[in-house]
């Protein structure tokens, strides 16, 4: 055991089942442990250095930030914060953003602001919230509550009370729950990440934000990994041609720096009050100087390049041999393979190219910006693992 996996063990909370890889730096897709020796990253520290390692264009940008101011609170005004939220609501049509430092936290902010709007719309026993089975909406009490998986909630209950789970894929489920119960809104992801990279049906999507719309019920589409062209729009729901009432993201966001955004739009944009909501960090410069960069840089024709690597990833893996299936939009991409994913994954990982799993899966979220050589490169790897890996498995 190396000294630094020891110092892990001993001093870090036990939360996380590391791989036996220290990384010391990177840039671009390529990322180099201790030994100097060299990795392709497809997992981007799940789906957020969305300009690989060290991008020149970002770190300039926060560098020439760190230097300027890194904090103010939000006692004051800045400029990153207010350029990002402007730009942000010009890219996408919302009204009004709140920022904060995580995905959890952005569907906390999601879920008091629908709670608040339908509490004044509807009356305060209006706050049941529909979400799916298999999704992930974070590790807070609340966004845990959100969260239709019961392997994160045991040995953490009670729980905050106004959650139903229904099937994906189900408009009837939500139907009967609505019927049942005071339904304030609900809340999707469009391509399940951690539930697996499972994308909802997209005659599902646009019946049910119809639905919603008809029975005044407002639409939150958490966006924290599918956001911030992952998936080959700006944003996972534009896929669909629907309009949400509320969008949350992080994860790719800050290219790197911990940063959530609520999104809100139409009636729902002036729900807050001064008081009603806060965050000691939310819209710290240095973050919206980093997220800035980011958005800036995602046009129709870069989210174009990003759906044709997608395509490119698609052709190259689908029908391989030791491959079952490949699902996924944009560079959001689950492959179900013959032999157990975290078997592949640690292949691929001592032949120099980094996955990551999403359940039974192999998940793949490299930088947007990854070359077709580097991507081209590292797909030979993974082939060859799962062929290999197939044989072991036959
Ligand atoms: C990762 C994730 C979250 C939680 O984000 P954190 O930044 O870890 O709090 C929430 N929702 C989805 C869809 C995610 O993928």
């Amino acid at each position: 055991m190396s000294e630094l996996q020891k110092l892990d063990q001993e001093y870090i909370a036990n939360t996380y089942a590391r791989f036996p890889l220290a990384l010391v730096k990177g840039m671009g897709a390529e990322a180099f442990d201790e030994e100097g020796k060299r990795y392709i990253d497809l997992g981007t520290g799940i789906g957020v250095t969305s300009f690989g390692y060290c991008d020149e264009q970002w770190v300039t940008a926060v560098a020439n930030q760190l230097t300027a101011l890194q904090h103010t609170s939000n006692l004051y005004y800045t400029e990153p914060c207010v350029k990002l939220a402007k730009l942000l609501c010009e890219k996408t049509g919302a009204g009004k953003v709140f920022f904060s430092n995580s995905g959890a936290e952005a569907n906390e902010c999601a879920i008091k602001a629908a709670r608040k709007y339908m509490a004044e719309k509807k009356g305060e026993d209006c706050y049941t919230i529909i979400t799916l089975e298999n999704s992930f909406h974070g590790r807070t009490i609340t966004t845990l509550a959100a969260t239709g998986q019961e392997v994160f909630h045991k040995t953490f209950k009670p729980l905050t009370d106004g959650f139903v789970h229904v099937p994906a894929n189900d408009l009837e489920a939500v139907k009967q729950t609505v019927s049942e119960k005071k339904v304030a809104a609900m809340m999707i992801e469009c391509v399940q990440g951690e539930g697996g990279v499972l994308p909802l049906d997209p005659d599902y999507v646009k019946a049910l934000s119809a639905y919603l719309k008809e029975q005044g019920i407002l639409l939150i589409v958490d966006e924290v990994q599918t956001g911030n062209g992952r998936t080959g729009k700006l944003y996972g729901y534009m896929h669909y041609g629907i309009t949400p009432d509320i969008i949350s993201t992080a994860k790719g966001l800050g290219g790197g720096l911990p940063i959530g955004a609520t999104l809100l739009y139409g009636d729902v944009q002036n729900v807050f009050t001064y008081g009603d909501h806060g965050s000691t960090y939310g819209g710290n410069p240095i973050c919206c100087a980093g997220a800035l960069s980011v958005i800036e840089r995602l046009d129709d024709r870069f989210l174009s390049e990003v759906q044709e690597k997608s395509a490119f990833v698609f052709e190259s893996l689908q029908g391989a041999k030791g491959i079952l299936s490949v699902k996924g939009l944009g560079l959001m991409i689950g492959i179900e393979t013959k032999a157990p994913a975290k078997e592949v994954l640690l292949k691929c990982m001592e032949k120099g190219v980094l996955c990551l799993t999403a359940k039974t899966k192999l998940r793949l979220l490299p930088p947007l910006n990854i070359t077709m050589e580097q991507l081209n490169e590292a797909l030979e790897v993974l082939k060859t693992v799962c062929a290999e890996t197939e044989e072991e498995h036959a």
